[in-house]
């Protein structure tokens, strides 16, 4: 076998290996003594409330699965039934030969749930966040982004090459002064829907009327709003009640739809558009049609989930009421507990952990520094039994902190 020909490099600090290799292990060792450095825990369940992981048995408050659909046994039964119609791979791009029948389905019925002439399929929101501002906007744009605007964006915005204003978190006003100084021709808002980190709802009426008022795009990135928020789930701009042609919808599809991949829905001039220009687009492979399969029943189960969707407000609810005046001001089901310290929100998080409970502690740079936090994330699958055992433990540790 030609295999046996390789030989496997031995990883070492002998006199041969890069000195960048001695940086990298110092930087890691410094990461780690202040408490940022980051580690990967192996689940050997499915993403369920209850989740078996290294050993233990966990309940989890650590997935974006808010509706309780990653491991629905309907979707997996579609997933197999995708697989079989399907195959399991695309084989190409959109443009060259992997758009299918069932891609196109799914763009249709995404478009129609938001309210939206058109809508592309991305294989993951990190992709469809930077596919936007790159095609709408070029070195003599301006963005302008709210500071606590999701990576994926940050990373598009830098893509563009545009100039990016950022402004305080939710601050219109900053935003105005921002806009009104501005002499670009092409602009661009860019706000998470639902900030993903506070749990918080962007004043998305407002951002839309400077949009208007400055001739601005604006793009809204609903990645924890889509399923959750709105009539039947469509999402923190359908909740707004609000409608433009300047308005540019992202929304992720592993979050509440439980599956993967993301969408981008506009106007069917700027979906083609996007067409032509957006690079994520177009130079990767179209996501397994078998994943669009489940997708379209998942959308389904989405818009059918009214029930679901009061579970989750429900437990929302007593978990505020159960640790009143802890938690950051959110009505979403992502509840944060600002901790500040790294090192003590680890201390917490692994508290909890040791008492059978998975929150996972939150550290910059995904935060601001000196804001680490326990970010909770509740589903409409968490019982109020669960929510409670969370509850009393996290008022057990807060008084031993005190
Ligand atoms: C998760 C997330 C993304 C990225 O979506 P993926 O499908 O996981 O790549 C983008 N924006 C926000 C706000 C997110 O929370």
């Amino acid at each position: 076998m030609a295999a046996a020909t390789f030989k496997t490099l031995p990883l070492s600090t002998s006199p041969n290996s890069p000195s960048t290799l001695q940086a990298l292990r110092e930087q890691l060792d410094r990461l780690e003594s202040e408490s940022l450095l980051r580690r990967r825990r192996v689940v050997n369940s499915p993403c369920l409330t209850e989740v078996n992981s290294e050993g233990a048995s966990l309940l989890s408050f650590a997935s974006n699965d808010y509706l309780g659909l990653a491991a629905h046994p309907v979707l997996a039964e579609s997933a197999a039934e995708g697989a079989k119609r399907w195959g399991v791979g695309s084989g190409a791009s959109h443009l060259v030969s992997g758009h299918t029948a069932v891609h196109e389905a799914l763009e249709q019925a995404l478009a129609s749930f938001v309210g939206c002439d058109a809508a592309l399929v991305f294989s993951t929101g990190y992709l469809a966040n930077i596919a936007v501002m790159p095609a709408l906007l070029g070195r003599n744009g301006e963005i302008f982004a709210d500071r606590l605007n999701h990576a994926s964006l940050v990373d598009g915005a830098l893509l563009s090459r545009a100039t990016v204003h950022r402004y305080a978190h939710n601050d219109t006003t900053a935003l105005e002064k921002l806009l009104a100084a501005s002499t670009a021709r092409d602009k661009l808002i860019v706000s998470d829907g639902v900030f993903s980190m506070d749990g918080d709802v962007a004043p998305l009426g407002e951002l839309l009327s400077l949009a208007e008022r400055h001739d601005a795009w604006l793009l809204i990135d609903d990645a924890h709003g889509f399923g959750v928020l709105g009539p039947q789930g469509r999402g923190s701009i359908a909740s707004a009640g609000l409608r433009s042609d300047r308005l540019i919808h992202m929304a992720t599809l592993g979050k509440a739809a439980g599956v993967s991949g993301a969408f981008i829905a506009g106007t069917r001039t700027v979906m083609d558009w996007l067409l032509q220009k957006s690079r994520p687009y177009i130079f990767t492979t179209a996501m397994p049609p078998m994943l669009a399969h489940v997708l379209l029943h998942a959308l389904a189960l989405i818009e059918d989930a009214d029930d679901r969707r009061h579970a989750l407000m429900q437990r929302i609810a007593q978990l505020r009421r159960g640790l009143p005046g802890k938690l950051l001001p959110s009505t979403t089901a992502i509840q944060p507990l600002l901790v500040g310290d790294n090192a003590a929100a680890l201390q917490l998080s692994a508290a909890l952990r040791e008492n059978g409970i998975w929150v996972p502690a939150i550290r910059p740079p995904t935060v601001p520094a000196g804001t680490a936090r326990l970010r909770i994330s509740l589903s409409a699958a968490h019982t109020e039994d669960q929510v409670a055992r969370l509850v009393a433990a996290l008022v057990q540790h807060s008084e031993a902190a005190t």
